[in-house]
């Protein structure tokens, strides 16, 4: 059995969870968590720069597949931090 990093934005607060949760929901301020690609590590939340610029990169991807998935016009989509290469 494997575990996930799942991650509360609002109190940068990360917890590993059992990767077969779909939603865990932050203990302290009960905010749905993000659940973290298994590729990916998080950087510590003290290291204030990095983890911003972690969750800045992080979300904008998660976006990108998002629009990827809802408009077939757009015939590729590479993800630097994921390192990972879409076609449809
Ligand atoms: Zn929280």
């Amino acid at each position: 059995m494997s575990n996930r990093t799942f991650a509360c934005l609002y109190c940068k607060k990360l917890q590993r969870k059992d990767q077969n949760i779909n939603a865990f929901h932050c203990p302290l301020c009960g905010r749905e968590s993000i659940r973290v690609h298994w590729k990916l590590h998080v950087p510590s939340p003290k290291k204030k720069k990095k983890w911003n610029s972690f969750w800045d990169r992080y979300l904008l991807e998660l976006r990108q597949i998002e629009e990827f998935k809802s408009n077939k016009n757009i015939r590729e989509l590479r993800l630097p931090l994921l390192n990972i290469r879409l076609r449809q």
